[in-house]
Formats: C-alpha cells, structure tokens, sequence
C-alpha cells in the first residue's frame, strides 16, 4: 500500500545544499539575547538551513516553564532578519498558526504530543487551510504508524503541500539509553508507505542526552533520512528546558564533521556490478524461501484435514515446543539469532494455524448446508 499525498520536493521549500540537511536552534526561546546570540552562532557554521525554536511549549506539569509565548515571535524575526536563516516553531492550536504566519514564521511544525489528538491535529489543519507554508510533523508519543499517517494526511487534505515527517522517537515502558526509543522501524514503514515524503530525524528527543547525537544522527543518514533536526543552546548548562540534549553550535558543527554520508544511488560502476551480483543472489534466495512457503503451507493443508477428519486439536503445544526448540538450536549453529528465529517461526505458526482454522471451520459450515439440504 501507498499514501496518496501530494508533496512537494524538499528543495522547494528550504536550502538543502548543505549535507546533511540541518534544522537546528534552542528547545525554547528563553531571551531576546539567548535566542538572537544562538542564532548568530548558528548561522556562521555556515552548515545550518533553518532556526527552530519553541514558544509555546507542552510541558508534562503545570508550573514547569511553558514558553515564553508570542513575545518570542518578535525574537525570532530579528533573529532572522539579522542572519539570514529561516524560522520554524512548533504550533500546537490555531491560534499559534493564526500568530506565526502573521509574525512572518517561515516553517511550523506539529509537536509528538499534538499528533497523538486528530482534534488538535484537524483544528491546526483547519487554520492551515488556504496557507502556502511548509509544515513538518513530528511522530506520535506512542508507537501507532497510523496517527502519524493520519496527521500526515489531514494536514496535507488542507492542502499543505510542503510537507516533512520529524522522527522524534516513541514513548515506552522499556528502560533504555533513550529518553524516547527510535523504533526505527516505523520510520522505516513511514518511508515505505509515502517514499516521496521527506523524512527528518530529531536526534535530540530520541536520545534526551547529548553524548549520543552523533550515534543516531548517523543511523539516520545511514536509513537514507533528509535531514536532522538538532537543539542547540549558546549555553546548554543553563537551558529552561531540554538542558541534557542541547548542544553549543560549536559542538553541533563538531557533530556533523564526523558523519558520514552514504549516497543511496551507487555512482561507482565496480561496487554497482558487485551490488547487482548480490542482490541477484538475494532475489533467488527469497524466491526459494517463498516456493518453500508455500510447499509447507500445502503440507499445513494436508495435516488440518486429517486432523478434522479424526478430531483432533489444531494447537498441540508440546509439538509446538519442539519446534520451537529444535529449529531455534539449529539456527544458532547457523548463526542466525535466536529473537529472529522465534519470530520467524512464531510468524509461520501463526499462518499455519489460520489455515488449519480456517479448513476446520469451513468444513463445519460446509457439513451445515449440506445438512439443510438434505432436511
Ligand atoms: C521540541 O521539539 O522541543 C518538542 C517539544 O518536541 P516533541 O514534540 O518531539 O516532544
Ligand atoms: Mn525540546
């Protein structure tokens, strides 16, 4: 399946010159001083295509600092009157939408907290409507794919054209190094859904410490994301918010010189052969695992008639414990990991029961009608 959104290309909407594509600034604007002074320093990386700043920010508790508010707005226009850098800000109701775009903010971006809601989402949608302003959408706090599409989708039927998704990571039980964990693999199912879409990743919120934004920023890139969104403070000891994931401009710039970009076209003509040669081998090898497939789900077939025939459960857990067991162990010899094996098998488990089910139950309405007939 594919979304049907209607996108513009990044470039349309901001610099993507510089490698990696870079959206960077405070959590929160804080001061006139503190903001404008950050943003000069940004600017004179040289590496820096936009100026985020939150003004209104979500916070967990009441009491805790929540923005500075639309005073902010004016900081953010002498900040990008003075260096040149577009400005974009987290939106959150339609009167946020109503006063950034009067205050001449040049992106807006819907907050994790905010995607979870599609009545927040419609009403920001709904302010939207008419607007030519790009718009990027940070990733739900909890890990459904569906309300960040949703979003995604309501924001683009207002006709929002110039639309990014932020990978900001996901609330979870789990205790972990992450402050949110990046569960890559829905951003990774975003990109499948919407390919056109451009995906940038927030290594500041997934890791909520800086010692690991080069990690992530780097896994991103190496996924083929558009572009990082990292908070950087003039002085990250003393930041209102976010204080453990911020960066000093100098560090940021420290981080980017060490990633490495990977091109996903293979301009070298020897690795492509070699590539194509692999991916080859690979084409037939799954074709394989699919033929034999479905040769065992013929078998499953088989086995769920017989097991009709002489009443016997579908589910016997002790055969299921041995193969568990004995495929698990000869996996491992393999070198192929237990977790993938389990899941493997728990996946073909799961589909050889559906079949025999669905034969049991079949025969059963089957035997039904033939017994209505014959009354
Ligand atoms: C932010 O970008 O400062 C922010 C509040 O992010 P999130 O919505 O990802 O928590
Ligand atoms: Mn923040």
């Amino acid at each position: 399946m594919k979304l049907n959104l209607n996108i513009q290309p990044l470039s349309s909407w901001i610099k993507t010159g510089s490698e990696p594509l870079l959206i960077a600034g405070p959590c929160s604007a804080e001061t006139e001083d503190q903001l404008v002074a950050t943003a000069h320093l940004l600017a004179k990386t040289g590496r820096v295509s936009a100026l985020r700043a939150g003004i209104w920010k979500p916070r967990t508790r009441p009491g805790e600092f929540e923005g500075i508010g639309s005073i902010g707005l004016e900081w953010l226009k002498r900040a990008k009157e003075e260096t040149g850098l577009p400005t974009a800000v987290e939106v959150a109701t339609a009167k946020h939408v109503e006063e950034a775009l009067k205050a001449g903010v040049d992106i807006l971006w819907v907050g994790a907290r905010s995607t979870v809601n599609p009545f927040t989402v419609q009403e920001i949608a709904d302010a939207l409507r008419g607007v030519d302003v790009p718009v990027m959408v940070k990733n739900p706090v909890n890990p459904d794919l569906s309300l960040w599409v949703g979003a995604l989708e309501r924001i683009n039927n207002a006709g929002i054209t110039k639309l990014a998704a932020i990978h900001r990571g996901f609330s979870s039980h789990e205790k972990s190094a992450f402050r949110n964990e990046p569960m890559w693999d829905l951003a990774i199912g975003l990109k499948t859904l919407a390919p056109e879409l451009p995906l940038i990743n927030d290594p500041s919120h997934i890791t909520g410490n800086r010692d690991l934004i080069g990690y992530i920023s780097q896994k991103a890139l190496d996924l083929d994301m558009q572009g990082l969104m990292i908070e950087s403070h003039i002085d990250p000891t003393v930041a209102w918010t976010d204080a453990k994931q911020q960066v000093t401009p100098d560090a940021l710039v420290e981080i980017i010189k060490h990633l490495t970009l990977r091109k996903p076209e293979i301009r070298n003509s020897e690795v492509k052969d070699k590539l194509e040669e692999l991916r080859n081998q690979i084409d037939k090898i799954d074709d394989l695992v699919i033929q034999k497939m479905a040769e065992r789900m013929k078998i499953v077939e088989q086995i769920g008639n017989y097991k009709k025939d002489n009443n016997i459960t579908i589910l016997q857990v002790n055969r299921w414990d041995e193969i568990l067991n004995k495929r698990t162990n000869y996996a491992k010899a393999l070198k192929l990991s237990t977790e993938f094996t389990e899941k493997l098998l728990e996946l073909i488990h799961a589909e050889s029961i559906r079949k025999q089910t669905e034969i049991m139950n079949k025969d059963e309405a089957g035997q039904a009608a033939d017994k209505l007939t014959h009354a």
